[in-house]
């Protein structure tokens, strides 16, 4: 037998209806914030990732599918999405409108790091990019956005934690600052944070290792050393989300695991999760687009781990998104009512009415029976005497009520009986 690939799954029904479901609400309520939707390749030359996301970051360091194409060229699998949308806001020249661009994708990223329950090689974001205004009610505006998104999904009591990571003005003392709290400490390292100790400390709060928690309770505060104008941001930026309503908490050891970030950094968990509890991350991003090669173009943004979000929306959604597909289970009771069963399916679902056509022709009991195992909430059955009568029995499958309903009459009987569940 073949399997799939380590990591990677497959999303089966029912589930997928709640992915759709879940899609079609995110592109409903980022349209009503002006954001379009963008899609770019899965596969991108190796170094937008390195020159992004960075080498220090584990995406890059470790997590990467890379490998060289048959011409010779290095490429990868995209681990996010956001240098993508970089990428292609430079190369299709969208700065030059001078207006800002505000983009929306869906779809699978891929890392290659350790699998478990939350965590996959494959996986699914959704995220969303204002590309352009540096202003803090941009950062509120998109926060604002994510939270509407997550309440229009049943979230209650979920809240933004929020830093600011300043920027090239004063980012470099606070590493200093932090390189200087940590090396005494490099003893209690790991392999992998003491690396991150060399390359880039700011790294080392993200660190995996449960031992160091108390040290990177105690390391200083990017909070503290941040310059005027950065300090402004971030106390500007509160102003708004407390006046919108969003709560929020201030994490002042959130620095996320991406090099592109300046300023605004956030990132929300949820409750059931286990150890893979962030549903997303984002923040600021004023340098990428210039440090891509592209123009001084300010930028912001998040990613929603969509598998995750799907596996912690309220039990209230998903049953509403399951039963949102609730097709009417057609059963030509015999061969010999195949054409009239294929001829009423097609009036009903010019009706609009979903029909799930049974054209087997294994009589009643096997009809009902198939019926229920693909979830119908109503068997329309159509056999002999039904086709010399112009009726069908039209049978609930919860309570097995049971009636005669004319022909004609049956779109309308089907459409009532819809509202009224
Ligand atoms: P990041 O791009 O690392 O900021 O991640 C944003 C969100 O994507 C996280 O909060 C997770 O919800 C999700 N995510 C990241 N990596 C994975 C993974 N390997 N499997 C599933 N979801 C992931």
């Amino acid at each position: 037998m073949i399997t799939s690939v380590k990591g990677t799954r497959d999303l089966l029904p029912p589930e997928t209806r709640v992915f759709t479901r879940v899609e079609a609400i995110a592109k409903d309520v980022f349209a009503l914030y002006g954001y379009d939707e963008i899609r770019t390749p899965h596969l991108e030359q190796t170094e937008l990732f390195v020159r992004s996301v960075g080498e220090s970051s584990d995406i890059v360091h470790k997590e990467m599918y890379s490998f060289t194409t048959r011409g010779g060229q290095n490429v990868t699998l995209r681990p996010e999405n956001t240098a993508g949308v970089a990428r292609a806001y430079i190369e299709h020249g969208m700065a030059q409108s001078g207006f800002a661009r505000k983009l929306y994708y869906v779809g699978a990223q891929f890392r290659y790091e350790r699998p478990q329950e939350g965590r996959y090689r494959e996986f699914r974001q959704i995220g969303a990019e204002a590309l352009g205004p540096a202003d803090p009610a941009t950062d509120a505006d998109l926060l604002v956005m994510l939270f509407d998104f997550l309440s229009r999904l049943g979230f209650a009591g979920l809240a933004v934690a929020l830093n600011s990571v300043g920027t090239e003005a004063c980012r470099p003392a606070y590493v200093e600052a932090l390189r200087a709290y940590l090396a005494p400490h490099a003893g209690k390292l790991g392999e992998d944070d003491r690396r991150r100790l060399t390359q880039n400390p700011l790294r080392v709060l993200d660190t995996k290792d449960p031992a160091l928690a108390e040290l990177i309770a105690g390391a200083p505060r990017m909070l503290d050393l941040l310059d005027e104008e950065s300090r402004a941001h971030h106390e500007e930026l509160l102003g708004y989300l407390e006046a919108a309503g969003i709560p929020y908490r201030i994490e002042p050891r959130l620095v996320r695991g991406l090099d592109y970030y300046t300023r605004t950094v956030f990132e929300v968990t949820a409750g059931g999760l286990g150890a893979q509890d962030a549903i997303l991350g984002g923040g600021r991003y004023d340098r990428l687009v210039s440090d891509l090669g592209g123009p001084k173009v300010a930028g912001i943004g998040f990613a929603i781990g969509e598998d995750r979000l799907v596996k912690a929306v309220p039990d209230e959604f998903r049953r509403a998104a399951i039963e949102s597909v609730n097709a009417v289970a057609l059963v030509a009771l015999e061969k010999a009512d195949r054409a009239d069963a294929l001829a009423l399916a097609a009036e009903l679902r010019r009706a609009g009415i979903a029909v799930d056509l049974d054209a087997t022709g294994r009589g009643p009991g096997h009809g009902l029976k198939a019926a229920e195992k693909r979830g119908a909430r109503v068997a329309v059955l159509l056999g002999g005497r039904e086709r010399e009568t112009g009726s069908v029995v039209v049978k609930e499958l919860a309570t097995r009520r049971q009636t005669i309903v004319p022909r004609t009459e049956l779109a309308a009987a089907l459409s009532e009986g819809r509202k009224g569940s």
